[in-house]
């Protein structure tokens, strides 16, 4: 671009450079032909002598005048470079000259009022002369020459013309190196920013760009690169931590086994105590693999990659169905398991995945309401949609804790919750699917006062299902 502009530069310089010199030239040309005409007419009117009627123009006279020795005639004529001399129209003859140059005279210059510019030789050098012959009226065999030496334009002509090459040369150098100079001013903070995007990797997501940038448009880039590595960081970092926490709960089903499983082969047991090891694995075991299946659903829906069937679910339906199958483990709690829920509620959507969602809301119920109290599941249309209210008299969730049990791993009494069975990751899936069918999901609780979840589900997909949240 740079080397484009100093191209376009040049040319424009010297296409200015030439017209310049020729309106000058020809500006100084004019001046001259003026000049000549003015000198021409003044002189013609000298030379008239009107007292003599036959003869208004006396040769002799004029020779005498333009004579060497008429000191007066010719320092004026050589002051102001004039050159004055009379020709004969029919013979071509010159009648009077004030300087002998050999200048030829031709039929043309004698027949004509004519400008003309004449070389010849003066002093072994071409010298120039721009002649004007304008025919007398008094003496119409007579035309009357003036002419003005170049010299002196040519002059003038000569230093404007190295004045325009200086500036050509000057400019031509300094363009460029003014160019070079900007261009790389202008590249500094791209090239810093090229060597921060170099040194931004996996493992140093910390580095951000240098935002005080002089030119607006990279101060926003630089803005948007940030805001897209901070984005980054938040994900890896999010990465970073499900990993671990996938792992730490894969460690303790893992140990507890691997500690059951040596303290039983430490000695030989009874086929009943074999029996018992067992059923702790088999325990384990189930535990592990409802791990694997559920950390293999995230990260599918976090790849975009799960399956999602798109259908017309009655969700009434399948509320009921769902409550029923909760209606032993509420009883064996002695847990009021009530539902209030509207018919013929449908939507589209994936019934197998919002299945999930209940169930995992209603057992959450279940498992954290102490014995002898209530579980409320409430459906009925909202807006244009569904809204699902799963209630109970539990120990309520304090607000600062609202904030995080929809992230993944999330326990708020770790060492309680595991015994009854938990992983933290069954709000983070409901709201994962709930994200999915375009709705929300949302928690009204205070502590010793119960917790209500309330699900929104449009009654259309509104959005393709994959959404990142
Ligand atoms: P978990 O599998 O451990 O139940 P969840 O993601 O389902 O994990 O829930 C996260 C945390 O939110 C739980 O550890 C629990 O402490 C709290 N929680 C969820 N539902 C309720 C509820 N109905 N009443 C009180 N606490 C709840």
């Amino acid at each position: 671009m740079a080397l484009w502009g100093l191209l376009l530069l040049g040319v424009t310089q010297v296409i200015v450079s030439i017209v310049l010199y020729l309106a000058i030239s020809t500006w100084l040309e004019n001046q001259v032909n003026s000049n000549l005409l003015l000198t021409a007419n003044q002189v013609a009117s000298v030379l008239y002598d009107p007292e003599d009627i036959e003869n208004p123009l006396d040769i002799a006279d004029v020779r005498l005048q333009l004579a060497d020795h008429n000191i007066a005639t010719q320092s004026f004529l050589r002051d102001q470079l004039f050159f004055v001399r009379l020709i004969d129209i029919s013979s071509g003859d010159i009648l009077a000259t004030s300087a002998d140059y050999d200048i030829p005279v031709t039929t043309s210059q004698a027949n004509e009022t004519s400008y003309e510019t004449v070389g010849f030789l003066e002093n072994d050098d071409i010298d120039e002369i721009r002649l004007y012959t304008l025919g007398l009226s008094y003496a119409p065999q007579i035309a009357l020459q003036v002419g003005v030496s170049l010299e002196d334009i040519r002059e003038i002509q000569g230093d404007v013309m190295r004045i325009l090459v200086v500036l050509l040369v000057f400019t031509g150098t300094l363009a460029p190196l003014s160019g070079w100079f900007l261009a790389n001013r202008a590249l500094v903070p791209i090239r810093a920013t090229v060597r921060t995007a170099a040194k931004i990797n996996e493992a140093d997501l910390t580095q951000r760009l240098d935002i005080t940038a002089s030119e607006v448009e990279l101060e926003q880039l630089a803005q948007t690169f940030n805001a897209m590595l901070d984005r980054i960081e938040q994900a890896f970092q999010r990465q970073r931590q499900f990993t671990a926490d996938a792992a730490h709960e894969l460690r303790t089903p893992l140990s507890i086994m691997q500690t059951g499983l040596e303290v039983t082969l430490s000695q030989s047991r009874s086929p009943v105590e074999y029996h018992h090891a067992l059923v702790s694995v088999q325990e384990e075991v189930q535990r592990l693999s409802q791990l694997a299946n559920t950390l293999l659903m995230l990260v599918r829906a976090d790849s975009h990659e799960l399956p999602f069937e798109k259908k017309e679910v009655d969700l009434s339906l399948m509320l009921n169905m769902v409550v029923e199958q909760f209606r032993s483990a509420a009883e064996e709690k002695q847990i009021a398991l009530e539902r209030e829920v509207a018919a013929d509620l449908l939507l589209e959507g994936d019934e197998d995945r919002l299945i999930q969602v209940v169930f995992n809301l209603i057992d959450n119920a279940i498992k954290y309401t102490p014995e002898g109290g209530e579980v409320c599941v409430m459906a009925q249309r909202f807006k244009d949609g569904v809204e699902i209210k799963i209630e109970d008299s539990g120990p309520g969730i304090a607000l600062e804790e609202q904030i995080h049990i929809f992230d993944r791993f999330y326990r708020i009494d770790t060492s309680r919750n595991r015994n009854r069975g938990g992983f933290g990751l069954g709000l983070a899936i409901a709201k994962r699917i709930v994200d999915l069918h375009g709705g929300t999901i949302q928690v009204v609780s205070a502590v010793e006062h119960g917790a209500q979840f309330v699900v929104r589900l449009p009654l259309q997909q509104r959005t393709q299902p994959y959404i990142k949240v």
